[in-house]
């Protein structure tokens, strides 16, 4: 069995102040064996955690993921080898497929923070999507972890869950336990057997991302 938290970013996110190493502790105290970091539009935090699990040899897989932005919505990428430009929904799952990357809606159904409207969605497009965030632990409303779950289910959708953390605090907060294998790839990320786990994050850790998004506009308009 391997336990993932599929949602988390760092200080590479524009709303993140987490750096990489108390990421990837806070994974490991957690007893996550594999951590997804899907930063904003960008895939450098990743790519420096997973160089340090690799030369560290630590326990844990880093899954080099991306949190892209797309006119529908925002679209959690896995096992991406080239960071994939926001824009057109379309362009980015051609760009998943071409990366041989695999893809999730982020919580679909919390529009204040850009879920894709998967309802909406023409079944071509809907068929390119391998997955469905079923417990994001930062949703505004349990209800819409209730909704994805029900979509993903009557849709035959891959179940992920993800902490979304953007402090370290709140890592592992929400994770799948896969089973029946020892380390995660594309196909097992949407093919394997698991569990989801783990809950929903008080409200108040929407503190941390608002205070990083405020520190780091102030820290630019002070730039020398
Ligand atoms: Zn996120």
């Amino acid at each position: 069995m391997i336990k993932a938290d599929l949602h988390t970013h760092t200080i590479f996110s524009k709303d993140s102040l987490s750096h990489v190493e108390d990421v990837l502790a806070a994974a490991m105290k957690r007893g996550m064996g594999a951590i997804a970091i899907t930063d904003h539009d960008g895939i450098e935090g990743a790519i420096e955690a997973q160089n340090i699990a690799r030369k560290r040899r630590l326990p844990l897989q880093v899954i080099v993921g991306e949190e892209v932005r797309t006119d529908d919505g925002d679209l959690l990428a896995y096992f991406v080898k080239e960071r994939i430009a926001p824009g057109k929904l379309s362009d980015v799952l051609a760009e998943v497929k071409k990366q041989k990357a695999v893809c999730s809606a982020a919580h679909p159904y919390d529009t204040v923070r850009h879920g894709i409207d998967l309802q909406g969605l023409a079944p071509g497009v809907l068929g390119k999507i391998g997955a469905v965030e079923v417990l994001n632990a930062r949703v505004m409303e349990a209800s819409q972890n209730a909704r994805a779950m029900g979509f993903a289910l009557k849709n035959r959708k891959a179940l992920l869950a993800g902490s979304d953390a953007h402090h370290p605090s709140e890592v592992g907060a929400a994770y799948v336990e896969f089973y029946g294998v020892s380390a995660l790839g594309a196909h097992s990320l949407l093919h394997a057997q698991r569990k989801i786990g783990g809950k929903r994050s008080p409200p108040s850790v929407r503190f941390y991302s608002r205070y990083a998004v405020l520190r780091k506009k102030l820290a630019k308009l002070f730039q020398p």
